[in-house]
């Protein structure tokens, strides 16, 4: 088999065998097919699609590139979270803490800032001295001294989508049902978990801008995780706007200390809510998902939570002092406020755009090999049906170095849309629930 015979195949809308898949995975993952013609491979999926069994071979094959852990010595169910990515989406740094407060092990496999969305990875170091990138064992340790750890796709578990994922994000090549379900499942099956809970995001900040699409997304993961014996269940959540007041790195951080602290934007706070409901349903540490809500109300309620995140900082090498003392994460030189150009209610926002704002100050990658700066943030002061008047700011903007600032604050305030009436409809934050 040749590489480039199949990247011609897929280019001219061949289907391919499980073998082909194997051999385009595994050669990538060892070395010897180099990134342009894996990426022109992606390239040609994007473009053409994959059919149900290529996605299936494609999820194995990565899921196999390395190991399956297994953490059936540990107390209680293993249960995790994984999000398809949006703007402002921090809600694993909150869910962590709560569901192992609560008594359940959280192996958490994430990734790093894909496309125009940030990732967990990145977020976490943030705080100072965090080390996404334990061995197995150091892992294993910190999962069985406090129940939550967050690492990175390594060497050994899930090697393929470390290099996929870092060549999808350069190459423009995430948004794919097929490669979206290979990345994620692939990962999310090698933690050795019982359960999964799926945020499945849709709108103009999300992969999937269409309701169709996230649906269709979030049918193909529940399908393959059920497959593989775990249960799953999708939330379809709105992607519309940001999520939370934050976007950025340390400032999502200490966005998710202050809903750790019990306080924090009302709408993060009803996400996390519910996600962890729905873990703690899964991994049948409560026989209801209200009974979950309440878990993770008390779990924030009485301080356990909070602590708990301290524990699992302290444990990964990071400063825990931030969770009392948030100015020791890392602060911007400078702000500025993005005002509002005219009065009357924020109707929408094309928050793709915030996303790439970020990156063009250096809280994002354009390249592969590019350094974030933690610092450089957006602060959203006004949500969809909010009354603005004229002048009035809409976001601040946290950042390091003004070369590229007004292209970012161009970005930002071209893609607040502020009408003169409210709008009629307010659509719910979390639309649907599926496979449950
Ligand atoms: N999250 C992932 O891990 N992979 C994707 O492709 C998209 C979101």
């Amino acid at each position: 088999m040749r590489a480039v015979d199949l990247i011609r195949k897929k280019r001219d809308s061949g289907e391919h065998s499980r073998d082909e898949i194997d051999f385009l995975v595994a050669g990538y993952t060892r070395g010897d097919i180099p990134d342009y013609q894996m990426a022109a491979w992606l390239m040609a999926v994007w473009l053409r699609g994959l059919s149900r069994s290529e996605l299936a071979a494609l999820t194995e094959a990565m899921l196999y590139s390395g190991e399956v852990l297994n953490f059936s010595d540990l107390p209680g169910k293993k249960v995790d979270k994984h999000s398809t990515g949006g703007i402002g989406d921090k809600t694993s740094l909150i869910l962590a803490p709560i569901v192992a407060a609560g008594g359940l092990t959280v192996p958490m496999i994430s990734g790093r800032g894909l496309g125009h969305t940030g990732g967990t990875l990145d977020k976490l170091e943030a705080i100072p001295g965090f080390n996404v990138n334990l061995s197995l064992a150091e892992f294993r340790n910190v999962l069985q001294e406090c129940g939550m750890g967050l690492i990175g796709q390594t060497k050994e578990i899930a090697p393929a989508d470390k290099k996929i994922y870092a060549l999808r994000d350069a190459t423009s090549t995430v948004e794919n049902i097929g490669l979206i379900c290979g990345s994620i499942m692939s990962k999310k099956l090698a933690e050795g978990i019982d359960a999964l809970v799926l945020d499945v995001k849709v709108g103009s900040g999300a992969f999937m801008k269409r309701e169709e699409d996230a649906v269709n997304l979030a049918e193909v993961m529940i399908e393959t995780g059920k497959r593989m014996g775990k249960k799953v269940v999708a939330l379809i959540t709105d992607m519309d706007q940001p999520l939370g007041r934050a976007a950025g790195h340390a400032n999502e951080v200490a966005e998710c200390i202050d809903i750790l602290n019990g306080g924090g934007p009302a709408d993060l706070r009803e996400l996390s809510l519910e996600l962890s409901a729905w873990m703690f349903y899964l991994g049948e540490r409560t026989t209801s998902v209200d009974e979950g809500r309440h878990l993770a109300q008390t779990m924030i309620a009485s301080g356990q939570a909070r602590e708990k995140f301290k524990q699992g900082i302290r444990l990964q090498g990071g400063d825990d002092r931030v969770v009392d003392e948030p100015h020791r994460l890392p602060q911007s030189r400078s702000r500025v406020d993005i005002p509002s150009p005219t009065a009357g209610y924020v109707s929408g926002t094309n928050c793709e755009r915030f996303g790439i704002a970020l990156a063009v100050l250096g809280g994002g990658r354009e390249k592969k090999e590019d350094a974030i700066d933690h610092a450089v943030g957006l602060q959203f002061h006004k949500r969809i049906g909010d009354r603005v008047e004229k002048g009035e700011t809409l976001a601040t903007v946290h950042y390091n170095g003004d070369a590229r600032l007004a292209e970012a604050k161009a970005l930002i305030a071209e893609n607040y849309f502020v009408a003169h009436e409210a709008p009629r409809q307010k659509r719910p934050l979390i639309r649907r629930v599926l496979g449950a």
